[in-house]
């Protein structure tokens, strides 16, 4: 085993689970064993939910611009590890060293962003009558908790930790069983940044645990993101509770591209989105709509795929139940009439043979029946799909049950404006093919991609993170009596 055992992190201290059941930590990119996990039980939540509620009393009284400082010291030390954090996602997640260093940036500004939480959170005031005035204030909800998936072991978890704690929350963090290592550093660069023990607790563990958290009396919110169908099942369960919930779920995001687009541009957009990360992003470009007569850009995005190299500029997927699926998927297509342009079953890495790799693939000729069309897929592989129209291509982008993201690539305003109008997701691309707006611009989908309202990071998350108290106030008793007094 390569690191020592995990345990949770409860009360600014590692601590050994009360379990005695534990799941190995797998790297994808070799094999190799990395560490075994425990996955924790209710003791060990009831013991980090105690510490998070005792030091909340104090957390929350602590003025935000006092809580920010963590954060300013957290994005530095953040920066002065970035190489360290990102080699442990590197090899715990199986992304490239250089995709682990854009996550551990997008971290940074992530903290960036919490510092300026100050500057967004001021209440209103006004003087509703005479000498009667109105104020509200955001209030931090109590015990909060992040349920987090596989695909961004650092990113994940810090779209919901610094703006949760610097609004005055305390946290209980569930990694994913499949990647928990980098929690483990956060949990430490925190303290260093001055966090006080309790503010942060990480418990690990897999189905029982999530649906302890959900059952848990004294958490008082939920942030969920993983596939639609467990945030369906987090939901469900959370809000049966009376907890605030928001749960991200998955995606098949679309990219239409229009006989107008310019080749290179498009083709190197289309082939970085479909592999970005092996294909495990939920703002993967996973359909793609080719309007009208566009067989050039086609050929030069088959071109431009070709230079993903498994093992080198292309990672590996998470373990070999995905590496199964993802071919499975592409074997149906192939059984079902589509044209396999380029391949990446039975791809093997010289020296890594044990690890998880899919090549590149594009499959064309797509019928929007077909699985490869409507599932996610999770894997480098993009299904393409002919139309004749631009009404023809958003007919199958909003047929598709989920909402992240859809891109349309053109020169031509109008066209992009009207996709921008009649798309069904909730971020939208012209001629980019991730895109994932920056802070302090939120993310969050639509439709079956989320569940609550309100998106995750951002200004928006401010309402997740916190409850609006409104004061109505007479400082004055002489003055005249009216409707408030
Ligand atoms: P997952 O749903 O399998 O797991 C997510 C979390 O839920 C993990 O912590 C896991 O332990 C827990 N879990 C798994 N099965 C459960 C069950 N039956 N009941 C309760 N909890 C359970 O997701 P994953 O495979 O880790 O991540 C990939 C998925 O996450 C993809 O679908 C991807 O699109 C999605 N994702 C979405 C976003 C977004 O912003 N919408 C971002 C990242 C990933």
């Amino acid at each position: 085993m390569k690191y020592s055992q995990i345990q949770n992190f409860i009360n600014g201290k590692f601590v050994p689970s009360d379990s005695s059941r534990f799941l190995q930590v797998i790297s994808p990119l070799d094999g190799q064993e990395l560490s075994k996990v425990p996955m924790s039980n209710s003791t060990d939540l009831n013991n980090a939910v105690s510490a998070a509620n005792e030091a909340f009393s104090k957390w929350s009284k602590t003025p935000i611009k006092e809580r920010v400082q963590v954060f300013f010291k957290y994005k530095y030390l953040l920066e002065q590890n970035l190489q360290e954090l990102a080699q442990l996602v590197h090899e715990e997640n199986g992304k490239t060293i250089g995709e682990a260093i854009a996550e551990i940036e997008k971290c940074v500004e992530l903290s960036e962003f919490a510092c300026s939480l100050p500057q967004l959170v001021t209440g209103e005031i006004l003087e509703v009558s005479r000498g009667v005035e109105c104020r509200t204030e955001h209030v931090p909800l109590g015990v909060v908790a992040s349920i987090v998936p596989f695909n961004f072991p650092s990113m994940v978890p810090n779209w919901t930790i610094p703006n949760a704690l610097a609004l005055g929350n305390s946290m209980i963090l569930k990694p994913s069983e499949k990647v928990p290592l980098s929690a483990g550093r956060i949990a430490e660069l925190l303290k260093e940044a001055g966090l006080p023990d309790g503010v942060f607790n990480i418990v690990h563990g897999d189905v029982e645990m999530v649906e302890a958290i959900c059952d848990h009396p004294d958490i008082e919110a939920v942030s969920f993101v993983g596939s639609t169908k467990v945030a369906k099942i987090v939901y469900q369960r959370a809000t049966n509770t009376y907890k605030r919930c928001l749960a991200l779920g998955g995606a098949k995001n679309h990219l239409m591209v229009m006989p107008d687009a310019i080749p290179g541009m498009t083709a190197q957009n289309v082939a970085a989105s479909m592999s970005g990360c092996a294909g495990q992003r939920c703002m993967a470009a996973s359909a793609m709509v080719a309007v009208g007569e566009t067989d050039h850009i086609i050929q030069k995005i088959v071109e431009e795929a070709k230079k993903m190299i498994p093992g080198d500029n292309l990672g590996a997927v998470i373990n070999k139940e995905s590496k199964d699926k993802i071919e499975k998927y592409i074997s149906e297509a192939e059984e079902q009439g589509a044209t396999i342009l380029l391949d990446g079953r039975n791809t093997k890495v010289d020296g890594k043979e044990n690890g998880t790799y899919v090549g590149p693939t594009v499959i064309d000729h797509v019928k929007p029946e077909m699985s490869v069309a409507k599932e996610e897929i999770f894997g480098p592989v993009i299904s393409i799909m002919r139309t004749k129209t631009v009404d023809e291509a958003l007919a199958i982008e909003n047929a598709n049950p989920y909402g992240n993201a859809a891109s349309v690539f053109t020169q031509n305003g109008g066209v992009a404006r009207y996709i921008i109008e009649k798309a069904s997701a909730g971020m939208i691309g012209v001629n980019v093919g991730v895109p994932v707006p920056r802070e302090p611009f939120s993310f969050g989908g639509w439709n079956e991609s989320k569940f609550g309202v309100g998106d995750i990071t951002g200004k928006s998350s401010i309402e997740f993170w916190t409850k609006l108290k409104k004061s109505t106030i007479k400082w004055n008793p002489e003055a005249g009596v009216n409707w408030m007094s």
